[in-house]
């Protein structure tokens, strides 16, 4: 499945960061109640991720899935593995902080906006789209490769 969008519950916070860190599309807010997450499922066409069966008794929720795994990580491979993602993983591809598209920048564009260390010290930079966060090698990038070499391992990927 290429498309797999996702709406995820207020208990899911951790996933809803892995699952954009790997590249899918993930809306997740500490203050989305019910009704918002089955409108926002009904509309966007995403499939429910939640930790509360009661959600998924709406007849309104078409897709939805209840995470049976408690630890972040494991969740995600829970997912990845029910809706058979493994192919479709994209990392650094999407902010973590927003769910926007983040791509390359050259240094040139950012560097006002960086702090002295940073500028100095590294060269490659990702800028999201939408709320324009800056990643870089080193910070995140650092842990988040590490996480991904560790999920690659872990799912079989090449
Ligand atoms: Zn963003």
């Amino acid at each position: 499945m290429d498309s797999a969008r996702f709406v995820l519950d207020v208990h899911l916070g951790k996933l809803a960061r892995l699952l954009r860190m790997t590249g899918f599309d993930t809306i997740y807010r500490n203050d989305l109640d019910d009704p918002e997450i089955i409108q926002i499922a009904e509309e966007e066409k995403r499939i429910v991720l939640t930790r509360d069966r009661g959600i998924l008794k709406n007849k309104r929720v078409e897709r939805g899935h209840f995470v049976e795994s408690t630890h972040a990580k494991d969740q995600l491979k829970e997912i990845i593995d029910v809706f058979g993602l493994k192919n479709s993983i994209r990392f650094l591809t999407r902010c973590i902080a927003c769910n926007g598209t983040i791509e390359e920048v050259n240094k040139e564009e950012i560097e006002n906006e960086l702090k002295p260390g940073t500028n100095q010290y590294f060269n490659e930079f990702f800028r999201c789209c939408d709320c324009e966060k800056v990643y870089w090698e080193g910070s995140h990038f650092n842990r988040m490769m590490s996480f991904y070499e560790e999920m690659k391992e872990e799912l079989g990927i090449n």
